[in-house]
């Protein structure tokens, strides 16, 4: 195989309960769309010919040191816990140790059909994917933890929605694809034993030092708390943050109906499944506490003394609160050019949103504005602007480069969902320039050049996107 992966697989290792050994099924006719050169050669991967890469990641040629399974895992969705998901379209292939050292998965989506797949067909079409694709990498222009994009390719076969698609397959790389939902799994089956492996596997490969489940707990804790913070600051609004899809590593994964507002909005919802705006863009933080609540229920099954464990559990779980307003009050204080805010100024931040809010103030090009002066143009009543501008103002006398640390806090650029569907739908058409244009521009979204400014632009009346879709 001309295809050479450095291999190093560990989850293969663990007990046959943790997943099924799945090849993927091979497709009609693989074409590569993308490959991320770059991030392959972080994984030490040495690549071909683009025929060679294509089968590979379409899944018709199974690299050496391949061990490709699904894994098992359960979760909440929407609140609702479901006892058995697990990988219904994707094969993890296996583990590398990148150039940095730290594992990484390689793992195929939209691969075929699983033992977990239900009634899926086990397959993704074109626009799911190229959204993950742009969004996921957007993500890590951008600095957020996420899963990244190593490939996407055409199988040559339809797909069938609410209409028909292509095909594709596309190749997410990640610290790792242990979630909530793979320790819940095993503590509502009352497998101690799984669950105990499963907690030491994770400890070593995402929390070394963690002091047993409960040090495991306040680890992620901290790290959903930062993330969710950053999601945030971003406008970005996941979608569905179901426990199946909030990762231990503390990286965003599974970019289904996900998006990133234009006009600000609190109880901003996309997600067409979403019906009741649990997963709206301001109930973000306490969904990802009441994600860390069942995370820790799942972790006490296995604590000798289950309710000194549970104390303790609650105390971790409610100090979240408490850490994502602080991550929360860092991120937002630079956006309006503070480089040490403190909770004094919470009241100024809140103040900004509000009138954001009633203002139809587009989220990103309003943080932008601040930095070059333009901020009340973003605003429909733009005294509502001069009078918050003020106090502002005031407040910046004491900052020594307020400017430079918005500018670099605050992106010109975002993955706006009306680009998203015109590069869609282009593609499907079978033009792939939108897609190359958005990923060479969003690669670098703290800085755009003048030819490249009609994506900074709002959606004018008729391209807004009503509804997101999982695919
Ligand atoms: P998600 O909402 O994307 O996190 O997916 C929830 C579950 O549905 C996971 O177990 C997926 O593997 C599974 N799933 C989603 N789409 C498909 C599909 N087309 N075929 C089989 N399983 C799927
Ligand atoms: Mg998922
Ligand atoms: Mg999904």
């Amino acid at each position: 195989m001309s295809v050479h992966i450095p291999f190093d697989n560990s989850f293969a290792r663990l007990p046959g309960a943790f997943f099924t050994a799945q090849s993927p099924v091979a497709v009609a006719e693989p074409g590569l769309i993308a490959f991320n050169h770059p991030l392959a050669e972080e994984l030490g991967i040495r690549a071909a010919s683009d025929t060679e890469i294509a089968q590979v990641f379409a899944g018709n040629a199974l690299p050496e040191g391949a061990e490709p399974i699904a894994q098992l895992y359960a979760g909440h969705q929407f609140g609702s816990y479901n006892p058995q998901l697990g990988d219904g379209r994707a094969v993890l292939l296996g583990e590398v140790i990148d150039t940095n050292g730290l594992r990484r998965d390689i793992q195929l989506k939209g691969s075929g059909p699983t033992p977990y797949s239900r009634r899926g067909d086990g397959r993704a079409w074109l626009g799911p994917v190229l959204r993950e694709y742009v969004v996921s990498e957007a993500m890590h222009a951008l600095g957020v933890p996420t899963t990244r994009a190593l490939a996407a390719v055409q199988t040559g076969e339809p797909v069938y929605r609410e209409s028909i698609y292509p095909g594709a397959v596309l190749t997410r790389v990640a610290a790792s694809h242990i979630r909530v939902g793979s320790f819940q799994v095993f503590a509502h089956r009352g497998q101690i034993d799984e669950l105990r492996q499963l907690t030491d596997y994770t400890i070593a490969r995402h929390a070394p030092g963690a002091d047993g489940p409960m040090g495991l707990l306040r680890h992620v804790v901290a790290a959903q708390a930062r993330l969710i913070a950053h999601w945030m600051s971003l406008g970005f609004i996941h979608g569905v943050m179901n426990t199946d899809n909030c990762t231990i590593s503390g990286e965003t994964i599974d970019y289904g109906p996900c998006a990133f507002m234009d006009d600000y909005h609190p109880g901003r919802v996309f997600s067409s499944i979403d019906q009741t705006g649990r997963y709206a863009y301001g109930n973000q933080p306490r969904i990802a506490i009441w994600n860390m609540a069942q995370f820790a229920t799942a972790l006490i099954q296995q604590m000798p003394d289950p309710q000194a464990a549970a104390d303790e559990a609650t105390q971790i779980v409610h100090d979240m609160p408490h850490l994502i307003e602080r991550a929360w009050l860092q991120r937002f204080g630079a956006k309006i050019g503070l480089a040490a805010p403190s909770f004094d100024d919470v009241p100024l931040i809140e103040d900004l949103l509000t009138r954001m809010a009633a203002n139809q103030a587009d989220f990103t090009n309003t943080f932008r504005a601040l930095a070059e002066g333009t901020g009340r143009d973003q605003f429909t009543d733009p005294a509502a602007f001069d009078a918050w501008e003020r106090t502002w103002r005031d407040r910046l006398a004491t900052e020594t480069a307020p400017e430079d640390l918005m500018m670099r806090t605050n992106p010109a650029v975002i993955a706006r969902n009306h680009r998203m569907e015109q590069m869609i739908a282009a593609a499907v058409a079978g033009d792939f320039a939108p897609f190359e244009r958005l990923m060479r521009v969003l690669a670098t979204p703290f800085s755009i050049s003048a030819e490249d400014a009609d994506l900074t632009r709002p959606p004018m009346p008729s391209e807004v996107v009503a509804a997101t879709f999982c695919g």
